[in-house]
Order: C-alpha cells, then sequence, then structure tokens
C-alpha cells in the first residue's frame, strides 16, 4: 500500500512517541542509512492491516524565530503538502494552546486530510483537554496515549475511514503474495469468446519468447501461469484449467468457459480481451470487459485476426464506438490490432500492456490533485440544492491499483453522479489514465469555511 501519513503538531505533543509506536523496530533500520535527517525521519508503519509511510515532523516547528508563522516552517507545509493525511496532535493534558490554534487554522486550509488526535489520554486522563479540542474545528478527537499504545484502534479507525475505508483495501496484489519480487511481476489474462484466437495468442506468445520459465504451479489450486520476460520486465500468464492439462506441452490451450474467465480476472493485474474484427464488441465481450473494470483490473482490447479484416478502418470505428458509448469507463481503453496467426503486432500489445500496468500503478500528488479540483470547480461549480452550494472540500489518492481517490464533500448524498463521471473522465484524460478503472469514494467532511 503505498500512502502517507504525516504526524504533526507543536513541541512536545508525543508526535516523536508515535512515530516510534507506529514504526517500532523498522525505524532503527531507517535511522541507520545516511541521508536520513534527524529532523525529517520517515519511516514504514503499521496500524493493524494499514500499511504506510509515516513523517515525524518533531524538530520542524522549532525556528528561533518568535513568532508562530515562523515556527510554522516551510518545512512542516512541505512535509504535510507531499502526504495523504496528516495526524494532528495535540497534548490533551495540557489543553488547547495558542499554537494548536494556529497549526489548526493553517491545516483546515489546506488541501490534506486531518485527524485530529489528542494525545496523553490514558487512563482517560485528558479528557477536558480532548473535549476543549472541539474548538479547533476538526472534529472530534481520537484519545491516544502513544506512550501506553492506548486509543490505537479508534486511530486506525479513524485513518482508514479518511483513507476511503475500502472493501478491498488490503487487496494490493491480486494473485501474488507480497515480496517484493513478486510485485514487478505483472500478472496478465487473455479472455475473450471461444474461437478468437486465444489459445493461438499464448501460444505465439510463449512460444516466441524462448525465455520461458515455467510453467509453474500452485499459484493458486487451478491457476498454472507461464512466466517470462519481455524487453526486462517480467510476465505471468494466469491460465486456468487449460495450461494445467497441457502443462507440459504448452499446446493448445482449452476454451475458457465462464468460471475461468472469472478466474483469470480475479489473478490478473492486467487483461487484454481478445475481439474479431468481424463481431467486436458484442454482448458477451461487453459483459466480460465490464467485469474487467469492476474488479478493478486493467483492461485492453485487442482485435484478433487483423490480417483478415478488410474494412479496417471501419472495424476500429466501429469497435471505439460500441466501448464508449456501453459504459462509462469505456472511454480510451487502448485497442491494438493484431493477428495471432501471423505475429502481427504482438510487439505493441505487449508494450501496451506494460502501459496499461504502469497506468494501473499511477499515483498522482495530492497537491497537484487539488490544484486540479480547484479548477475543476471553477469551470463547473457543484450544484446548490436548497440554495445552498455543495462544497467539495479537498481530494486525495487513497491507494493505486486501481487508482482510487477520496473526495471529502459537504453533502455527500447531494453531489449528483453526473458531477462525479465529470470529475472521473477529467481526471482520466488530464492524468493520464486511459482504460484503467477509476474510483471515486465520497466522505463527509467538515467545511471549514461555513457558518
Ligand atoms: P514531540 O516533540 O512532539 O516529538 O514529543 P515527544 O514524542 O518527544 O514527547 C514529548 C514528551 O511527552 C516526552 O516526555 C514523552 O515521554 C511524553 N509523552 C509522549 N506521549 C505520551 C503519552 O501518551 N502520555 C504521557 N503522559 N506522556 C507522553
Ligand atoms: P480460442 O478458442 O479463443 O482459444 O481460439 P483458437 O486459438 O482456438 O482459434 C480459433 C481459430 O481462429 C483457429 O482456427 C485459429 O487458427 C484461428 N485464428 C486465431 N488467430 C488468428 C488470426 O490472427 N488470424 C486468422 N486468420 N485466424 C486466426
Amino acid at each position: 500500500m503505498s500512502f502517507t501519513v504525516a504526524i504533526v503538531g507543536r513541541p512536545n505533543v508525543g508526535k516523536s512517541t508515535l512515530f516510534n509506536r507506529l514504526v517500532g523496530r523498522r525505524l532503527a533500520l531507517v535511522a541507520e542509512e545516511p541521508g536520513v535527517t534527524r529532523d525529517r525521519r520517515e519511516g514504514e508503519a503499521r496500524l493493524y492491516d494499514l500499511e504506510f509511510t509515516a513523517v515525524d515532523t518533531a524538530g520542524l516547528e522549532e525556528a528561533d524565530d518568535e513568532s508562530l508563522e515562523a515556527r510554522m516552517s516551510a518545512q512542516t507545509e512541505r512535509a504535510v503538502a507531499e502526504t495523504d493525511l496528516a495526524l494532528f496532535l495535540i497534548d490533551a493534558r495540557a489543553g488547547v494552546t495558542a499554537l494548536d490554534r494556529h497549526f489548526a487554522n493553517w491545516l483546515r486550509k489546506g488541501p490534506t486530510a486531518v485527524v485530529l488526535v489528542a494525545n496523553k489520554c490514558e487512563s482517560r486522563a485528558g479528557e477536558a483537554g480532548r473535549l476543549d479540542a472541539f474548538s479547533l474545528g476538526l472534529g472530534e478527537a481520537i484519545p491516544i496515549s502513544a506512550e501506553h499504545g492506548e486509543g490505537l484502534s479508534d486511530l486506525h479507525e479513524a485513518i482508514k475511514s479518511h483513507l476511503a475505508a475500502l472493501p478491498d483495501m488490503d487487496d494490493e496484489e491480486p494473485g501474488a503474495s507480497d515480496g517484493e519480487a513478486e510485485e514487478r511481476v505483472l500478472q496478465l489474462a487473455i479472455v475473450g469468446r471461444p474461437n478468437v484466437g486465444k489459445s493461438t495468442l499464448v501460444n505465439r506468445l510463449v512460444g516466441e519468447e524462448r525465455v520461458l520459465t515455467g510453467p509453474e504451479a500452485g499459484i493458486t489450486r487451478d491457476a498454472i501461469a507461464v512466466q517470462w520476460s519481455y524487453e526486462g520486465r517480467r510476465i505471468r500468464l494466469i491460465d486456468t484449467a487449460g495450461l494445467r492439462r497441457k502443462a507440459k506441452a504448452v499446446k493448445k490451450l482449452e476454451k475458457l468457459s465462464v468460471a475461468d474467465t472469472r478466474r483469470a480476472i480475479d489473478f490478473a493485474q492486467v487483461v487484454v480481451l481478445l475481439v474479431e474484427a468481424e463481431a467486436a464488441m458484442e454482448k458477451q465481450d461487453l459483459t466480460i470487459a465490464r467485469q474487467v473494470m469492476n474488479e478493478g483490473r486493467a483492461l485492453l482490447v485487442a482485435i484478433n485476426k487483423w490480417d483478415t479484416c478488410e474494412d479496417r478502418e471501419g472495424a476500429l470505428k466501429r469497435l471505439r464506438d460500441r466501448l464508449e458509448r456501453s459504459f462509462s469507463q469505456g472511454r480510451g481503453i487502448p485497442v491494438v490490432p493484431i493477428s495471432a496467426l501471423t505475429g502481427q503486432n504482438l510487439e505493441r500489445l505487449l508494450r501496451a500492456v506494460f502501459t496499461a500496468y504502469d497506468v494501473w500503478n499511477q499515483r498522482v500528488a495530492t497537491s497537484e490533485l487539488n490544484r486540479w479540483l480547484a479548477g475543476m470547480i471553477q469551470r463547473h461549480p457543484p450544484p446548490a440544492p436548497a440554495g445552498r452550494r455543495i462544497k467539495l472540500r479537498y481530494m486525495t489518492q487513497a491507494k493505486t491499483r486501481p487508482p482510487t481517490f477520496v473526495l471529502f464533500c459537504s453533502k455527500p448524498k447531494d453531489l449528483p453522479d453526473s458531477y462525479l463521471r465529470y470529475l472521473e473522465n477529467a481526471l482520466r484524460e488530464d492524468f493520464g489514465l486511459p482504460g484503467t478503472p477509476i474510483r471515486i469514494t465520497l466522505r463527509k467532511g467538515e467545511n471549514p469555511y461555513a457558518g
């Protein structure tokens, strides 16, 4: 999982203590490395099932200058701008101070999501300070004790809900164990109706690349994978029963049943939907395409049997039209004409596969995203039901694979789907995310400017 959390607050509230608790022993390794500065420590943190990069900003706010402004150094500002979420700590025993208020005002105006945390609340001490923290306008403070490890499950809940609380949050690596080496192997599936040429394509791909290292068993009970590399990058072609039975010879694959198709999609990261020029994107093809997108995989369409296609221009146009009209995520899905039989365009197909994978993994910086959002709102403001305009407060990318965004909004229930589609289509265009499912989750966020 790739998101970053900054721990911010005035000196002595317990930032380093919390950082050490989240990062634990792993910090020792990080700190030994040269280049890790004392005033901005980063470490891989774990909080139950959440894994993220934690940034400790302790020390950043202690400039010599007396003014509050100066103490909030540019470094803290940068640290916060670069993270997805800020944990804003106060010392509940000390109560809310002027410097806390200053921090709070500044954080509320920024684009980064904030979770307010009242530290030093062990054994219910600091209850008064915690309640007082309401006045900071950042919602209810989560009571914790960084030193004693209390309140961490509430903190976990709060972070999770800010980061989309998606059901598939932990499902980062479909079809692979989470070792680092695994991460760089692209999991590919080729699906399509019977007789479109799947077996021919697989055999051609695998046969041409003589660096075949598989087939290897044991990815799952039923799946078998063939692994090879192309231009230095590794691909694992996931197949189901077909490959397994013919494992030794990798001969003609069996036709994929509906269940096999589903299984192949489940274990893939990138899916090539193979169609025929003459009968492209019929109902069955569209069903598969939708299924791929719904499962959050990257999708490409390959038009096979290009060698026999007579009206090539017409075929391409028909296919693109069908894709775009048939479902909202269909726009811009890469289409590659190939011939599995002659081998035409297979290199182009593989390159497109890797591009799709990269797009699927793409991350948009929170600061960039919010500049973009401001422009989108200006161009086309959200509606104002009953005279009160819906406010879109900020947006952050909670995860990749596929790109998943959280949009904090004053009235999530009232924001029309058409507005979300407007944002989604523009995200796809402006950040170059074709053929990848984009998810936007709405969350209710306090509006610092209201009343
Ligand atoms: P930082 O300057 O914000 O990084 O704060 P530190 O992590 O250095 O902590 C400042 C002081 O608060 C230290 O003496 C800690 O031991 C103490 N402290 C941190 N967390 C807690 C807590 O949960 N309860 C209590 N009572 N003290 C804490
Ligand atoms: P599958 O059922 O999707 O695995 O399809 P097959 O690979 O068994 O192919 C079905 C038929 O289409 C076979 O007769 C193949 O020779 C033929 N075929 C596959 N690819 C091409 C191609 O690119 N051009 C032509 N002309 N025929 C092809």
